[in-house]
């Protein structure tokens, strides 16, 4: 697949219509302006990849939305060499976005056919600092941890306890959290003494965290 002048302008399209939607991190924009989000789409599809709009990838699930995806990262202030732990890489594309920003990311994918196609995209592109998983992101990846930041990229009916035992203090976990179709986006900051301060960033749509791994 080719990034095209075209593929470019659409980029920076989408890119202004996100700030517009109130993205301000100039870091942010400037990652979702790097990524070639159509290189994550089926070929049939690359046209649909710079709407502002989450897609169908394989095992039933979605890419998230552009502006979802800046607006999670945005959340995170990503530092260069943060290590950062992903639940629910999907396609991928989240993943990119923090090679992009210098961050060290492990993400966790619970569909096998996603946890493989996510690499060979990845590795394709050549973003660095991404190691895979393929298990049940309720564990979290004690193994690497702790880490600096968490991102859950699926909802959550609930915090997961075992991802904040893995948070660093001063960690921010960044989550959407609810049961229905609709979850509310939380941000929790780790205090020293390990008791969480909690925000609250409106509401979003997100495919459900399942328990698990689909073998
Ligand atoms: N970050 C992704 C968004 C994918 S949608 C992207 O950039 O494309 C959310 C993903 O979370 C789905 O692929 C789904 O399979 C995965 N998921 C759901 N529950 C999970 C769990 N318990 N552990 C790991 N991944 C999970």
């Amino acid at each position: 697949m080719k990034d095209t002048y075209r593929h470019k302008g659409l980029r920076n399209q989408l890119v202004q219509e996100i700030k517009r939607k109130g993205i301000t991190d100039t870091k942010v924009l400037e990652a979702i302006d790097t990524v070639p989000r159509h290189y994550f789409f089926d070929s049939a599809f690359t046209e649909q990849a710079y709407d502002d709009k989450p897609f169908p990838i394989a095992s039933g699930q979605t890419i998230s939305q552009p502006f979802t995806v800046a607006f999670q990262t945005q959340l995170l202030e990503v530092q260069p060499g943060d290590k950062i732990l992903e639940i629910g890489t999907g396609s991928g594309y989240q993943a990119a976005v923090l090679s992009v920003l210098k961050a060290k990311t492990y993400t966790i994918e619970r569909q096998k056919e996603l946890f493989h196609f996510s690499q060979k995209t990845i590795r394709q592109m050549g973003y660095k600092r991404i190691h895979f998983f393929y298990g049940d992101g309720y564990k979290g990846q004690p193994a690497y941890g702790p880490y600096d930041k968490i991102l859950i990229t699926c909802g959550a009916p609930s915090l997961p306890e075992k991802l904040v035992e893995q948070l660093k203090p001063s960690g921010f976990l960044v989550a959407p959290i609810g049961s229905g179709n609709i979850q509310e986006m939380y941000r929790y900051i780790k205090n020293e003494d390990g008791s969480l301060t909690e925000e609250k960033h409106g509401s979003f749509s997100f495919v459900p965290m399942l328990k698990g791994t689909n073998e």
